[in-house]
């Protein structure tokens, strides 16, 4: 992006539905309001999906009784005439179908594009936020920072509203807060976001993507035609390449953020204050307080930094400081995201489960002096030197479980032998308790227990959350 740099704006009106056949790929969150939403259109609407369970019989009923067709057990297949394909999110762009489609010469959109074209005229403008983790928190954070100005909002995307009726709500937002994930972005062509942040970029999802180059392009996606601002992370030089790889539109800054003194045209943190240089008249001699370090919870670095993008992303709005003050001040993240549990014997135990990637867990790792930290699960084809390394010095002691603890254990083993580990050579769910009973006899006065294991929880738990009710309940059982 240079800062001369002009793109024509192409704009994208609500697109002609009537009477067009639309393959809509899977049901599920995203598919079925789809589905509806297009045949309210008066498209005829063909739905096909992979599976054949009682749920999508279920679903596959309610759509025929509106009238759409719906195939189960062939998502492979393009239908006869189809007009347009409108896909899952989750959907790998090489799937069959897919290829049928391009060959056609048939678009195809996903849910994301679909709200997009669906918006009405004057529809309200989106803030967007992607990345590899951090992404529903700063959305909250957002959010909770426009509503803090008295706009109309919410926080869409993968949490919340859907993005589908936000933009068909019956009384118009003033602004969206809007998550995508990459998935989305790949199949959003036409996206253009008022202003969006990347809010960091590590190796994920590569399997779908197909490498490291598509998954960051597909990121990248997020800042192409931006009005105002292109937020970037200033510890995360790949997020600052793809703003200058962006087209955008005339006069769109680049503006970063950083957890150290800012400099012109970034926001930062000066004596534990969060200061604006960007959204500042003279932003050569002028900086803006925001909030205390202390408004942010909980105040680990990567939380702070979550909340510098929101900032940014609400300031390129207009918001004044003090809502953005207040905004952090009434926002309470959701559970499992370095949610303080309890303190037994002057030990904190946290609860860190949504730490699924190594990125993440390093994260929260670097957020505490002396850790006892509980990791493993389905490592998703991660390597875990980089993660070992970079938090060696803080680690008393290390309790692994799930299905993939020999990966971790292994690069332990490499870069900081010194460590105590104890491998629980059990994958039952009843491995959490031992770990948390393990856990609270090598941990010392001043200590943090700390579940952020790195790894996906399926192997052991239904999710995340069950992951982290498990530690929790362990935790609570050591006080009684
Ligand atoms: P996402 O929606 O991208 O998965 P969340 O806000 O749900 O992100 O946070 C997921 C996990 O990622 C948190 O539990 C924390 O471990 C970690 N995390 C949050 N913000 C950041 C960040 N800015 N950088 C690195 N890790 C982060």
């Amino acid at each position: 992006m240079g800062s001369g740099q002009v793109t024509s704006s192409v704009s994208y009106g609500p697109p002609e539905l009537q009477g067009k056949h639309v393959t809509v790929a899977g049901l599920g969150v995203s598919g079925v309001p789809a589905a509806r939403a297009l045949h309210a259109r008066g498209a005829r609407v063909t739905v096909v999906n992979d599976g054949d369970d009682d749920r999508a019989r279920a679903q596959a009923a309610e759509l025929e009784a509106l009238g759409v067709t719906v195939r189960l057990g062939d998502g492979a297949t393009l239908p006869e005439g189809t007009d347009l394909v409108v896909t899952a999110p989750g959907w790998q762009p090489g799937k069959p179908l897919f290829t049928a489609a391009r060959a056609a010469g048939v678009e195809i959109w996903g849910d994301v594009e679909l709200a997009w074209r669906l918006r009405g005229p004057g529809a309200a403008p989106w803030l967007a936020v992607t990345g590899t983790n951090g992404k529903t928190t700063t959305v909250q954070m957002l959010a909770s920072i426009l509503a803090a100005a008295g706009l109309r909002t919410a926080a869409v995307g993968n949490i919340g509203v859907s993005l589908l009726d936000a933009v068909l709500a019956d009384e118009p937002y003033d602004v969206l807060a809007v998550e995508l994930s990459s998935y989305q972005l790949h199949w959003a062509p036409s996206l253009r976001a008022d202003s969006a942040v990347v809010l960091n970029l590590a190796a994920d999802h590569l399997d779908w993507h197909g490498s490291m180059e598509a998954y960051a392009a597909d990121k990248g996606r997020v800042y192409e035609g931006n009005r105002v601002a292109c937020v970037y992370n200033a510890a995360d030089p790949a997020t600052e390449d793809l703003v200058r790889a962006a087209d955008v539109e005339e006069g769109c800054r680049a503006v970063g953020f950083t957890l150290g003194p800012p400099a012109p045209s970034q926001l930062g943190v000066v004596d534990g204050i969060l200061v604006d240089r960007a959204f500042v008249e003279n932003r050569q001699k002028n900086a803006q307080e925001l909030a205390e370090v202390s408004d942010v919870r909980p105040p680990a670095p990567h939380n702070i930094a979550n909340a510098l993008a929101a900032a940014a992303l609400a300031r390129a709005f207009g918001v004044p400081a003090r809502a953005v003050r207040d905004g952090l001040r009434n926002f309470a993240p959701d559970a499992h995201r370095i949610a303080h549990v309890a303190d037994v014997d002057e030990v904190a135990y946290v609860d860190d489960s949504k730490a699924t990637n190594t990125h993440a867990a390093q994260a929260s790792l670097a957020a505490y002096e002396s850790i006892v930290w509980i990791a493993g699960g389905l490592a998703k084809g991660a390597t875990f030197d980089e993660l070992v390394v970079a938090s060696a010095k803080r680690l008393r002691a290390v309790l692994l479980i799930g299905a993939d603890r020999a990966l971790i254990r292994e690069a332990l083993a490499r870069h900081a032998p010194e460590v105590p580990v104890v491998d629980l050579d059990r994958t039952d769910t009843g491995a959490m308790l031992a770990a948390v009973r393990e856990a609270r006899r090598l941990a010392q006065p001043g200590d943090t227990v700390l579940l952020a294991p790195a790894c996906a929880s399926m192997d052991m738990f239904a999710n995340y959350n069950k992951r982290g009710d498990a530690f929790a309940e362990a935790v609570r059982g050591l006080g009684a």
